[in-house]
């Protein structure tokens, strides 16, 4: 294993072990539920808008190591963010995640989120790292039907 992939593994780790901006955020402006039956995974994302802004976001809920460190992961990086500019983000992460393990990450634009992009390796938990993305998506949306990925 490289040292870049250690580093990965070890972000993963950190943020599943502490995962950033858990718990129901109060008073919450729109939330959202997401599950991904395949693997068991269920979280809510909770946001405070500011205008067509971000201004926080929290999540809860109980997955697997992805699905919790891709949501901790999500919150850090959208975080004051637009929304246009996180729907961006969403729409790169989601290519990136459907693209060949063999194509490398362009870590200067992903940032912490590249961590996941050795997830391409195990094709069933793409899902689990961006289950917290589509319930994001749905948060922003404000649609009141559960998100599944399935
Ligand atoms: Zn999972």
């Amino acid at each position: 294993m490289s040292d870049l992939s250690d580093l990965y593994q070890e972000v993963i780790l950190d943020h599943n072990r502490r995962p950033r901006n858990f718990g129901v955020l109060t008073p919450a402006d729109r939330q959202a539920y997401g599950h991904n039956p395949l693997c068991g995974d269920k979280l809510t994302v909770y946001l405070q808008m500011d205008g067509e802004a971000i201004r926080d976001v929290h999540f809860e809920g109980s997955g697997c190591a992805i699905s919790k460190a891709s949501a901790s992961l999500m919150t850090e990086a959208v975080k004051g963010r637009s929304v246009a500019d996180a729907m961006a983000l969403f729409d790169r992460f989601q290519t990136l995640m459907k693209t060949a393990i063999e194509h490398a990450v362009d870590e200067d634009s992903f940032g912490k989120l590249a961590a996941l992009a050795g997830v391409r390796q195990f094709p069933m938990r793409v899902k689990c790292a961006t289950l917290p993305w589509h319930t994001l998506k749905a948060a922003i949306a404000a649609t009141s039907e559960p998100v599944k990925t399935e």
